[in-house]
């Protein structure tokens, strides 16, 4: 080092620039200044190599690609401090918390004015890499992390301890002010290995789950194989238990499940009385058997007896007490068999009131299984179903204070479609329909056959505008998905009102009021859809 200041190493610089007829460029005037104060000459920036190792980063996810921008605009900028901070970043290391920016050859050097502050611009810091080694910032988005996390837990259960604790620390560890970024990085490669872990015996738990269900159901209908009410509900539970699974869903099976054990247990123990009551009869029966035949066996024996004293009879006065005998045996005998013979039709009459009533108990079920909550022709749910869904949807939107809306749709010229193709023609439109709309709402939304050519669709979390909307998509989806009528093409087309449950408003209003939409739609031309 010399005596010289840095402005005077300033002013030769320059000179020798001029002097050497050097273009002026930052990376010049460095390396003369260098020279001239004697500082160790820093080599060029080797842009283009930086500018192949980024080229051959992965940027799969949404992280490494905003790294590798970062990483990029750095090497662009020739910027050694974003280059290290963005490599740092991309590899999962927290850069380290920014100095204030000056060259390398300025580490013994005071700072000064006239110092060769070489690309003073772009040494600072690339801003978007500072966000990310910015202490407050940093906190904020492992706070951020750590409620990702909480609000993940749930999903995979308490059933490993290791993983909840290892959850806990981590969490701990993120919300914690001063928090070692490099501890935190090992938490959360064991939480992530941890975590893949735990998501993966879900699914299974999930799976086995739908399997035993499956299992349970199909044991049920082995059971009750001649019932015929317990078959349909229970075809129904299995088309209902198949994945994709949504809440919606599986509140179906366990109202199913509900009703087909309710009515399986009402069947049973009926079954079991009227048997009792049958056991009971063919006990006093064989009683009476029994004491029929032990009144026969005294009567022969007293018929035995009388027949030798009339053998040893001399006299007439020796047969009248045997005669009196006789006449006794014979009363008694003829009384025990007659009551006997009243019991024995009692019983009779009983038996067959008995089997009368369970004959009608199965016409019962039947009945009941024939008006359960889907209607056959389509799978969407009856009146049945559609009043036990929107009770669940209303008191959802009480609990939850989410918007629920609900469309009521009538097909256009329903009744020319069955008096030009048929009645059955005619069915199988009304099943397509039911198929496209299934297909194009979402799986929590709720299909219910309201009435012949009339469909309610619960949406439930929908505001009314994008239940008009998801209905406008469900006609455009039927222009492109005719309904094939033999090889003919058919277009359905259908009008349709929309309401959303207003607050305080019984579910059946807001159905009136869509229905009121829709009569409205009609008169407006058909094939539309309006608000109510
Ligand atoms: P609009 O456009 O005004 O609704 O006219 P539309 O012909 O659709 O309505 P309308 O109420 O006059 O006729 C409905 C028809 O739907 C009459 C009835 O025979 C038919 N329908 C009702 N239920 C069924 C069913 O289950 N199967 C078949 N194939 N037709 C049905
Ligand atoms: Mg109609
Ligand atoms: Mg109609």
């Amino acid at each position: 080092m010399t005596d010289k200041t840095p402005f005077e190493f300033a002013r030769e610089t320059l000179k020798k620039l001029t002097a050497q007829k050097l273009a002026p460029t930052p990376l010049n005037y460095q390396r003369i200044y260098s020279e001239i104060a004697g500082l160790p000459i820093d080599p060029p920036f080797p842009l283009e190599r930086l500018q192949e190792i980024s080229a051959a980063l992965p940027t799969k996810t949404p992280g490494q690609q905003k790294q590798k921008g970062l990483l990029d605009s750095a090497i662009n900028k020739r910027n050694w401090e974003g280059v290290k901070n963005a490599l740092m970043a991309y590899g999962g290391f927290s850069p380290p918390a920014p100095v204030p920016s000056k060259p390398a050859s300025m580490v013994d050097g005071a700072p000064d004015a006239a110092a060769p502050v070489i690309n003073a611009v772009e040494v600072k810091p690339d801003p978007a890499a500072h966000a990310i080694s910015a202490p407050a910032l940093t906190a904020e988005f492992f706070g951020q992390i750590a409620r990702l996390i909480e609000y993940a837990t749930p999903a995979f259960g308490h059933e490993d301890e290791r993983f909840s604790e290892l959850t806990e620390s981590l969490v701990k560890a993120l919300r914690n002010p001063a928090c070692d970024a490099v501890g935190v990085k090992q938490m959360m490669a064991q939480y992530s290995q941890r975590l893949s872990f735990a998501a993966e015996d879900q699914a299974e738990i999930k799976s086995v789950l739908l399997k035993l269900l499956h299992l349970v159901i199909e044991n049920i209908s082995q059971l009750s194989l001649d019932d015929n009410w317990l078959k349909g509900q229970v075809d129904a539970l299995m088309a209902v238990c198949e994945p994709p699974l949504t809440l919606r869903r599986l509140d179906d099976v366990e109202q199913r499940l509900k009703d087909v054990i309710f009515k399986q247990t009402e069947a049973k123990a009926r079954m079991v009385q009227a048997q009792e009551e049958m056991r009971q009869m063919l006990a006093t029966f064989i009683e009476r058997l029994a004491t029929i035949s032990t009144s026969t066996g005294t009567f022969h024996t007293q018929l035995e007896s009388s027949a030798r004293q009339l053998e040893q009879a001399k006299s007439i006065q020796d047969i009248a007490p045997v005669l009196k005998e006789m006449v006794s045996a014979t009363r008694s005998m003829a009384q025990d068999s007659q009551s006997a013979r009243d019991e024995l039709q009692g019983m009779k009459r009983r038996a067959e009131a008995t089997e009368a009533e369970i004959a009608k108990l199965h016409q019962d079920l039947d009945r009941v299984s024939a008006q359960a909550r889907h209607d056959p022709l389509t799978g969407a749910l009856n009146r049945q179903g559609l009043d036990e869904a929107v009770k669940r949807e209303v008191s959802k939107v009480k609990r939850q204070d989410s918007p629920l809306s609900v469309a009521l749709l009538d097909i256009d010229n329903f009744k020319k479609l069955n008096d030009s193709l048929g009645h059955a023609t005619g069915d199988a439109a009304l099943t397509h329909l039911a198929e496209v709309t299934r297909e194009v709402m979402r799986p929590q939304d709720t299909l219910a056959r309201y009435g012949g050519e009339e469909f309610v669709i619960l949406m439930p979390d929908t505001v009314l505008d994008n239940g008009i909307e998801a209905m406008v998509r469900l006609q455009r989806e039927l222009t492109k998905r005719f309904f094939l009528a033999g090889t003919e093409k058919v277009l359905i087309t259908f009008s349709a009102g929309v309401a959303q449950l207003a607050p305080g408003e019984a579910g059946p209003d807001a159905i009136k009021r869509a229905d009121q939409a829709m009569y409205l739609a009609k008169r407006a031309g058909k094939n539309r859809v309006l608000g109510a």
